[in-house]
């Protein structure tokens, strides 16, 4: 049933709606009658209504700052099986998802294998950072040099690196699958000198620092951007086997051993 709206109502409604403050103007009549049946003062009253529009802001905050870090899948830390990747230091993990490291500009390296993780603590990782307001950037790194080498010819790549230099976080996935290009190895290492002490990193690799020169080609090169990104640095090198493949080899003992026993 439709309210009938006197003349006060339909003035708050406009200047709620003014004011931008939908959680005031949706729950008002709810909060209201509740406040009423508790006895609650005026007060309280407004606490409650403000308290659910800030909650609601935040929320709102945090799914835009998600979607805005382009992140390929969403992963948390509640799924990540620390058993299964014994080498992850859990305090380490859980210590860094509070982000001071963030404030404090520092780096974190995750090395190890295909399939033992990389992504998926790099993905949680930045979203536990999303949801304590920073802004965060996800690439890969085949995927951050063609975004640069792709402005540079079409004369953005400036406004491109103010955008990245804005964000809190930046995570450079999957470094060392793909070599760089001489321009691409170049661009990529003017990035991170510019964070130098400006804004916190993620880079993830496959390979050990001393084969990173098979990356970026030149040796000189290699030296000076591992020099910046380690100068303050988190490093969390995971060993072991591919969660994947540990996980299907589970599953096909599991199916062998059902279809022995129906047998
Ligand atoms: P990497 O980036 O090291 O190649 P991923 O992070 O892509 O590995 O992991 C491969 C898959 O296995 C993903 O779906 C990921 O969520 C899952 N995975 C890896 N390690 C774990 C773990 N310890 N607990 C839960 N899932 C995991
Ligand atoms: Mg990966």
């Amino acid at each position: 049933m439709k309210r009938s709206l006197d003349k006060p109502q339909l003035l708050l409604e406009h200047h709620l709606k003014a004011l931008k403050l939908p959680v005031f103007l949706n729950e008002y009549p709810k909060v209201a009658a509740q406040c009423a049946t508790d006895k609650a003062d005026y007060a309280a009253f407004l606490l409650r209504l403000s308290e659910a529009e800030l909650l609601e802001r935040e929320r709102k905050g945090t799914e835009r700052r998600i979607k805005a870090a382009k992140f390929p899948t969403a992963k948390s830390l509640d799924d990540f099986d620390f058993l299964a990747t014994p080498t992850v230091n859990k305090k380490q993990v859980l210590e860094l998802a509070r982000c001071e490291w963030i404030d404090q500009k520092e780096n974190c390296i995750l090395l190890g294998n295909p399939g033992t993780g990389k992504t998926h603590l790099a993905v949680a990782l930045g979203m536990a950072a999303c949801r304590r307001g920073y802004h965060v950037r996800f690439f890969t790194g085949a995927g951050l040099v063609n975004a640069m080498v792709e402005a540079r010819n079409e004369k953005t790549l400036l406004r491109l690196q103010n955008k990245l230099a804005q964000a809190h976080l930046l995570i450079l996935d999957e470094l060392g699958y793909v070599p760089f290009s001489k321009t691409g190895a170049e661009l990529v290492f003017e990035m991170i000198s510019q964070r130098y002490e400006c804004g916190s990193i993620i880079v993830t690799s496959n390979l050990p620092f001393e084969e990173w020169t098979s990356v970026f080609e030149s040796e000189r090169l290699t030296g000076a951007l591992l020099d910046r990104l380690t100068h303050r640095v988190h490093i969390l090198p995971i060993e072991g086997d591919s969660y994947r493949l540990t996980q299907s080899k589970a599953r096909q003992k599991r199916t062998t051993k059902t279809k022995g026993g129906e047998t």
